[in-house]
């Protein structure tokens, strides 16, 4: 307010403006500049234009010793093969990106330099596709699987990752996005930021949650614990929130690893990652670094929301955080109608992603794998906007483009075929997108 009213109380002049402005409550900037250095194969049409692509890549940059590119359409092939890729080359690793970010498209090189020929690891979640004989044929499904390959391409240096956020920067201010929250910090990316306010290079508040897998959760709760140790210590990192742990409750309605109530057409009812417990004690041990450290659920069907939700209420229950601070759940496209009302109660921040929504319930995609009582809920933040729920705008950028004007022009047709007018349409989605 200060800033508003100094504004309005100087003089115009030329160094004096004020602009609306949004907030991104969920995005990857590092991700989606680090994804923007990689080739980009997203408007390859077919298998053929898709190869014909990446060789000619290859032809141009033939010192490349890793061929990273983003992002293939589920079109662009029937089955994902190894061996297609390995057309291209068999001898540099290459790695093809979907454009959900939820599966990896690799040649036989990238599986031999994970070591997947050796031996194919049992997974908790995600899953590594294998031939009749058991080997693993090229296609890897959520983070658990893809990670296995991508931990073994070389990293970014400090340099090139602050490059990369400086670019990043550049394309939300042009969005005209002033604060963002990075949902996703793996160690050494944090420092990425930290640095970049140090030189002076940071533009806009940040808040950072951390990561946090069932597999290495003490690991990363140790890399926060440092990361907040760092951030005390810097002078200049007052741009930096470390704001607390990205917890993954399930994976996405179109691989049918989001977790659902109703069962997909086929029977299954996606995956459950985290048991209620084990949840509990996380939060309980989060809440001892400090009770403002907030958990960011990754839920997208209905039960990951329940699950979130009913650990919520548990967590509210035992105090174990600040009263001003709320946990976040992003992305919510699937909620039954019995837990709308609970986000307010409970005071939880929803992410929505409108352009993503919109995308996902016009996949005819959908249409095929969940039953037509489930697909006319996909989406409807309607009902949480009639239930008070506390909604902001996130744009998971790279998976969507950062365009809340964009955004709000997607979510007010949404409500508008929802029966709002467009005049109560325009100002939910403004206060949805606006800053808090
Ligand atoms: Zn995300």
């Amino acid at each position: 307010m200060q800033t508003v009213k100094q504004s309005l109380t100087k003089q115009p002049s030329d160094d004096t403006w004020l602009v609306p402005s949004f907030v991104d409550r969920h995005c990857h900037p590092l991700f989606a500049a680090r994804e923007m250095a990689a080739l980009d194969i997203s408007h390859c049409r077919n298998l053929s234009e898709l190869l014909e692509v990446l060789t000619q890549h290859l032809r141009a940059n033939p010192e490349l010793k890793w061929l990273d590119a983003t992002a293939f359409d589920y079109a662009a092939s029937q089955d994902f093969l190894a061996t297609t890729l390995d057309t291209v080359s068999s001898q540099i690793p290459i790695t093809l990106h979907s454009n959900d970010h939820h599966a990896l498209w690799v040649n036989s090189a990238a599986l031999r330099v994970a070591g997947l020929f050796e031996q194919v690891p049992d997974l908790s979640h995600g899953e590594i596709v294998v031939d009749a004989s058991g080997a693993p044929s090229g296609l890897l499904l959520e983070w658990n699987a893809m990670k296995l390959v991508l931990d073994k391409q070389p990293t970014p240096s400090l340099e090139e990752d602050l490059a990369h956020l400086k670019r990043a920067q550049d394309k939300l201010r042009a969005a005209g996005i002033s604060a963002c929250s990075d949902a996703w910090i793996d160690p050494g990316m944090g420092e990425v930021y930290l640095e970049a306010a140090r030189r002076k290079l940071l533009t806009m508040p940040v808040e950072l949650w951390v990561r946090v897998s069932q597999e290495n959760s003490y690991e990363q709760l140790s890399y926060m614990r440092e990361l907040i140790a760092l951030q005390q210590a810097s002078e200049h990192s007052n741009l930096v929130k470390i704001a607390g742990i990205k917890i993954f409750l399930d994976g996405v309605l179109s691989a049918k690893s989001a977790w659902v109530l109703d069962s997909y057409q086929d029977g299954s009812f996606g995956s459950q990652i985290w048991h209620d417990s084990e949840l509990l004690q996380l939060l309980r041990s989060l809440a001892e670094i400090s009770p403002k450290l907030m958990p960011h659920f990754h839920a997208i069907g209905d039960a990951a929301v329940r699950q979130a939700l009913d650990t919520i209420a548990v967590a509210r229950a035992m105090n174990l955080w600040s009263t001003e601070c709320r946990p976040v759940v992003a992305h919510a496209e699937l909620v039954a109608t019995a837990d709308c009302s609970r986000f307010a109660e409970l005071d939880v921040e929803v992410v929505i992603s409108p352009q993503w929504l919109a995308k996902d319930t016009q996949e005819d995609n959908l249409r095929e794998i969940l039953q037509a009582n489930v697909i006319e809920r996909v989406g409807d933040f309607a009902q949480l906007v009639e239930a008070n729920a506390h909604l902001t705008y996130g744009s998971d950028w790279p998976v969507s483009d950062p365009q809340p004007l964009r955004a709000i022009e997607v979510g007010v047709n949404h409500l508008m075929q929802r029966g709002y007018s467009p005049a109560q349409a325009t100002k939910i989605m403004w206060r949805v997108c606006g800053p808090k």
